[in-house]
């Protein structure tokens, strides 16, 4: 009976990981982006511009790239 509890944990926390893992790798865009983009409109930052134009987020301004996936 105990050993069934304890796969049920292990299940469990493998569950977890697995849903942290595929959540982990998210680009994030720059507050100011965000902010931008809550008024409909893409910051004119000439920084965040140049990285917009690459299809990226602006890291000067605390945006992250995620690196393409590796395959
Ligand atoms: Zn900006
Ligand atoms: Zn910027």
């Amino acid at each position: 009976m105990k050993f069934s509890k304890i796969l049920l944990v292990i299940a469990a926390l493998l569950g977890a990981s697995f849903a942290s893992a595929a959540d982990a790798p998210v680009s994030q865009k720059s507050k100011c982006d965000l902010k931008a983009e809550k008024a409909g409109k893409t910051c004119d930052h000439a920084c965040c511009v140049a990285s917009a134009k690459e299809g990226k987020n602006c890291e000067k301004c605390g945006g992250t790239n995620v690196a393409a996936a590796k395959k």
